[in-house]
């Protein structure tokens, strides 16, 4: 079901942002598309859409129930989230528990060591440049965020962080490493944004300890290790046994 909608302002690789019939409130629209090394890999990937809505939905509440201010309002769908209007923070900010993935590339760490406490890496968000990885030194210089939006970033991811990495466990499921972007709304107000599903997280299942089987996250998409979707839904299912249903948001 395609919800009332005003105009397209936004199209990204995985959603659509669009206007809705109050200033402050936009839609949601979470696309099949699947990318992957900035783009070069493509696929549509059928139901994609709903998991990554359904599975952000149930975690947005789960924060929001443990004090992490975010954009999410409610669904509007199954596939439509309704969010507050925010101008986003151009940084992607990931942070670590497992080194894996561009660390394990970029530095001599061996894959699956343990982070403790968690790394935080801020990458600048721009396809033009390849999202490349600042130093807090680059960030002020190119204007990004002062020191005390800094300061803030870090503190509302490792809060982040503290709530999902013990909600996933509680499920099996590790949460190696994720992505986050923030956003500030209309009253200066730092909010987490964007979404937070297997598309931006890595989560490795603790039933199974087979290297590739365990993996349920876009890294079955990057790698070609197939069953990607049947991986979303087995976190869309541990997931819904543990979060709040998400508020209907019409
Ligand atoms: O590629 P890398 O190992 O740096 O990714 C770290 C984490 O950030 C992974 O969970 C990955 O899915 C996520 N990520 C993302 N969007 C990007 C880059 C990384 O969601 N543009």
């Amino acid at each position: 079901m395609r919800p009332d909608h005003g105009e397209l302002l936004y199209e990204g690789k995985a959603k659509r942002v669009f206007a809705s019939d109050q200033p402050d409130r936009v839609l949601v629209e979470f696309k099949n598309d699947a990318t992957a090394f900035n783009a070069q890999k493509r696929a549509q990937l059928e139901d994609k859409g709903r998991l990554n809505c359904q599975i952000s939905a149930r975690l947005f509440e789960a924060l929001e129930a443990a004090g992490i201010p975010t954009h999410y309002l409610g669904l509007a769908s199954e596939t439509w989230m309704v969010v507050q209007r925010v101008e986003i923070v151009p940084l992607e900010v990931v942070l670590r528990n497992i080194a894996t993935g561009s660390l394990c590339r970029q530095a001599p760490i061996a894959e699956g060591t343990a982070i403790d406490p968690a790394l935080l890496d801020l990458y600048y968000k721009d396809d033009a440049f390849g999202d490349p990885l600042l130093t807090e030194a680059r960030v002020r210089l190119l204007g990004l965020a002062d020191d005390d939006r800094l300061s803030e970033i870090e503190e509302l991811a490792r809060r982040i962080n503290a709530v999902l990495t013990p909600l996933f466990a509680g499920v099996d499921l590790t949460l190696v490493d994720f992505k986050l972007e923030l956003g500030v709304n209309a009253a200066g107000e730092l909010l987490l944004a964007d979404e937070i599903s297997p598309d931006t997280c890595r989560l490795w299942d603790r039933r199974n300890t087979d290297q590739s089987a365990r993996i349920l996250d876009k890294d079955r998409f990057r790698k070609d290790l197939g069953g990607v979707m049947e991986a979303y839904g087995e976190v869309l299912k541990r997931v819904q046994g543990v979060c709040p249903d998400p508020r209907n948001c019409l």
